[in-house]
């Protein structure tokens, strides 16, 4: 929990205008060692693990090992690891008792039964328990990805009192491909076979041309968030004191 409050309107007016290297370096001055990332190390994952990794290569990057992730995914991350030398990944897993019952409880298919509590208890929950050894957090994700990232702002504070950072905001896919192909950050072995976008192997298929970026995610489902980025609500800092508001999770389980 932080204490620190800013004046959200004008950094993010400011972090508008800025590079996403400027707006890291920016997150470590006000919040390293309270500071973490969070990586799913897909093929868009190298961008913020390199641009921070420049800055700090010991900020805590948190990757949810769900147990359903691509051989591949496993295999690009412990390359991503050497290359940028990271020092500091944590694999957050679930509580082994309550993923033991989702599994029973679903027939041993949880993502097909109900993938909502399957991402809860192996995604949001450890996820939420990790978070609270840091008063910040920076997330690769872009406006341009989902409807609900349209809205998202670079800088944004959370219930629970934490920020969250989104340098990437506001960059295109294209600038992302850029970026890699600049800096020769090698490519998810998945991508070239029409994996855009990856998460867990039961909920990811390969798209074709001219599809949206992430329709290869929960395909045939109303889903598209797994609910870390939308399991607390967004708030003011000046907010802090108010009596807590329950999440509302109903999306989520
Ligand atoms: S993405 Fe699929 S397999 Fe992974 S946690 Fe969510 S529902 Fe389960």
């Amino acid at each position: 929990m932080t204490q620190k409050q800013f004046d959200l309107d004008k950094l993010n007016e400011q972090f508008e205008r800025m590079q996403p290297a400027e707006i890291i370096r920016w997150a470590v001055d006000q919040f390293y060692p309270k500071l973490a990332m969070t990586s799913s190390f897909g093929p868009e994952s190298g961008v913020l693990l390199h641009l921070v990794s420049r800055v700090r290569p010991d900020v805590p990057v948190l990757f949810l090992e769900t147990g359903y992730h691509f051989p591949e995914t496993l295999e690009y991350k412990n390359a991503l690891i050497k290359q940028f030398g990271l020092t500091r990944v944590r694999d957050l897993r679930a509580d082994p008792a309550r993923r033991q019952k989702l599994v029973t409880d679903h027939a041993g298919v949880p993502y097909e039964k109900n993938p909502d509590l399957c991402c809860q208890v192996n995604k949001v929950e450890p996820l939420d328990a990790a978070l609270n050894d840091y008063d910040a957090w920076m997330s690769g994700i872009r406006r341009n990805q989902t409807d609900f990232r349209k809205t998202v702002r670079i800088l944004e504070y959370y219930e629970g009192d934490r920020y969250k950072i989104s340098p990437l905001a506001v960059w295109t896919s294209r600038e992302t491909w850029w970026y890699l192909k600049e800096h020769q950050i090698p490519q998810h072995p998945l991508y070239e076979k029409g994996y855009l976008s990856i998460g867990c192997w039961p909920c990811t298929r390969p798209i074709q041309a001219g599809d949206d970026e992430r329709s290869g995610r929960w395909a045939g489902r109303a889903k598209k968030e797994c609910g870390i980025h939308t399991f607390k609500e967004v708030k003011r800092p000046e907010e802090a004191e108010k009596p807590a508001v329950a999440p509302d999770n109903s999306e989520n389980i």
